[in-house]
């Protein structure tokens, strides 16, 4: 992956998370303790400005420094795991693996940390459904619309992981938000693959 191509990734996922922040907040007041946008919208943040700043060559470069500044910015469930994922991103990529190996690699990072499996309602149930779509399409639109398909399919679910399985049974009935978030990324990243293809080379690494 181009740093070029990374960096709209990135610096799309922070836009949608500062335009989505309430709407994520609202979610995590319902089933957690509503901090959800307000973390990853001071994650992001801090990302963009890590990322103006430095000087990088590769996608995989700017995508561990992108998960490093997370780990480092955000409390939570929810910023070491993002942090964690985008970190093993990086790192496959920057060890020549395809964006579909790097996206495996990104979620096998998240279940190592969470230990959450498809069901549980966290974020694994939109990014397994969208790294499955890549791997069988190479096509990040798919992989978006996967992520959102998995992001509605925790609504009737009952919460496993996290805060909101403290909930028990009043977890159903609501929206993961960090399957709301998790949606963001993919929808990000396929339009910075569709922004990249129009204008440049091979938005498939
Ligand atoms: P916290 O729950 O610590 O307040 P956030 O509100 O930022 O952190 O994030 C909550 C989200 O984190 C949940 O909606 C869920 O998707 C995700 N999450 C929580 N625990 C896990 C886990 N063990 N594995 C994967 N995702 C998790
Ligand atoms: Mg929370």
């Amino acid at each position: 992956m181009e740093a070029d191509l990374a960096r709209a990734w990135v610096e799309g996922i922070a836009a949608a998370v500062r335009e989505r922040a309430d709407e994520l907040t609202q979610l995590d007041a319902a089933i957690g303790d509503g901090d959800h946008g307000v973390n990853l919208r001071r994650g992001f943040d801090a990302v963009v400005a890590a990322l103006a700043g430095a000087d990088l060559a590769t996608g995989g470069e700017v995508l561990v420094k992108t998960g490093t500044t997370l780990v480092s910015k955000v409390g939570g469930a929810s910023g070491p795991l993002y942090g964690q994922a985008f970190r093993a991103i990086g790192k496959a990529l920057q060890q020549d693996a395809t964006l579909a190996e790097a996206l495996r690699a990104g979620l096998d990072a998240v279940q190592k940390l969470g230990k959450a499996v498809p069901g549980d309602k966290t974020l694994v149930d939109a990014l397994v459904p969208a790294v499955e779509a890549f791997e069988a399409t190479g096509d990040a639109a798919a992989a978006a619309r996967a992520a959102a398909d998995g992001m509605r399919a925790t609504v009737p679910l009952q919460a496993r992981k996290g805060r909101a399985s403290y909930l028990g049974e009043r977890s159903v009935g609501h929206q993961d938000p960090g399957a709301t978030s998790m949606s963001l990324v993919f929808a990000a990243l396929a339009d910075a693959a569709a922004a990249t293809a129009a204008t440049g080379p091979d938005p498939g690494r």
